[in-house]
């Protein structure tokens, strides 16, 4: 099998349900990878995109990875069995002459183009993103593989903050949604103490609320907000510091004896090694974030979990950062701890199906070939245009 042609696309995101309101600019990119494989007279076509947070990877895909993708030949990179392309040696041909290192953005752009196979071959096989990872895996699904989440959103607004705060957790809560997540750090801490208390009085315990500092804090301010936040025993408290400043990760969870979360901003297998090995994170309570389109696609954070699982983490500590169908689908074929979802922000890619409904603060992935994307009438009319 070959693939005969790749379409990238730089689109905005807004972390707002009005993109009005959102002045910071975000982008991702979404790819369609065309295959050579028909089905009721269409090519099979995997879709994927940037995930969030790291900006489109317009240039690396256009002019680096799609490229080696669509001149290899179908040996490079089909199964052995020739009946579907093989993701894992697809990941290969992507990295032909890649040196260790360097991981940058270059794992987002590998990890979009990743995603996207994956969905295809998925497709190929008629089965479910969840269901074709367990197989291949060889894991057994529970017979309700349905997922924990949590909603996540809670941006500052720059107007009206703790009311339209209080209109959007509420509207998680109507959802189905148990748990939520908000972000802090881009405010006074006055501020931001003042939206998680009024946030826990939505919720029925302090562990249904997450914050997440998204890496802002240096290390000072880190240890201080440390201290404000140990004791509201919260579900965890996220990035506080540089991600890659270990010393203070450590000293962090020296003083905060509730979870701790981290890894969204870690890129590679050599990196996670880095955060569980110096960070401090402890794996009977901290949660691993690691991004599978950010750390070079599905096919290399199964390396990472095999890696962790080795180190005496359970992968019931990985809860994927995304909030996306695609997170949702790993965390449901691999058996990891849960998922993020953001039902608001990031819009049209993020969230989970438009029919989708949720039970216990659970979901299970769409009953659709591949991540299901096209469960999404926006985002599946965008990808189409490409
Ligand atoms: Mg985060």
């Amino acid at each position: 099998m070959r693939i005969l042609d790749i379409r990238e696309r730089s689109i905005a995101l807004s972390r707002y349900a009005d993109p009005a309101i959102g002045t910071e600019p975000l982008t991702t990119s979404l790819v369609a990878v065309v295959t050579d494989q028909r089905r009721d007279g269409k090519p099979i076509t995997g879709y994927g995109f940037a995930s969030i947070g790291r900006f489109a990877q317009s240039g690396l895909i256009r002019e680096r990875f799609a490229p080696r993708l669509i001149q290899a030949s179908a040996a490079d990179l089909s199964t052995a069995a020739g009946d579907n392309l093989d993701p894992h040696r697809c990941w290969q041909v992507m990295m032909r002459g890649e040196k260790p290192g360097g991981h940058g953005e270059r794992s987002v752009a590998v990890g979009t183009l990743d995603m996207a196979i994956w969905d295809a071959v998925a497709k190929i096989a008629d089965l479910p993103l969840y269901q074709f990872i367990a197989r291949q895996q060889g894991i057994d699904l529970p017979a309700a593989p349905d997922v924990d989440l949590y909603a996540s959103g809670g941006y500052p607004y720059p107007t009206d903050d703790l009311a339209r705060l209080r209109g959007e957790i509420g509207s998680f809560l109507d959802q189905g949604y148990r748990r939520v997540k908000i972000k802090i750090g881009a405010v006074s801490t006055d501020q931001d103490l003042r939206r998680i208390e009024t946030v826990l009085k939505l919720l029925p315990a302090p562990d249904c609320l997450a914050v997440d500092a998204m890496n802002r804090y240096d290390a000072v301010s880190a240890i201080a907000m440390a201290r404000h936040l140990a004791p509201l025993d919260l579900m965890w408290s996220e990035d506080l510091c540089d991600p890659l400043d270990f010393l203070t990760q450590t000293a962090i969870a020296g003083l905060h004896p509730a979870p701790l979360a981290a890894g969204e901003a870690m890129f590679a297998l050599a990196e996670a090694t880095l955060l569980l090995r110096y960070g401090g994170l402890r794996p009977d309570r901290d949660i691993l974030q690691f991004d599978p389109v950010h750390v070079y696609g599905l096919s290399h954070y199964l390396q990472i979990v095999t890696a962790v699982e080795a180190a005496g983490w359970s992968r019931k500590a990985f809860w994927p950062h995304g909030g996306h169908l695609f997170s949702l689908q790993v965390a449901a074929g691999l058996g990891l701890g849960g998922s993020e979802i953001n039902p608001q922000a990031f819009q049209p890619i993020a969230g989970l199906g438009d029919q989708q409904v949720l039970s216990a603060g659970r979901a299970i992935p769409p009953d659709l070939p591949g991540v299901g994307l096209e469960c999404r009438a926006e985002l599946s009319r965008l990808l189409t245009t490409l």
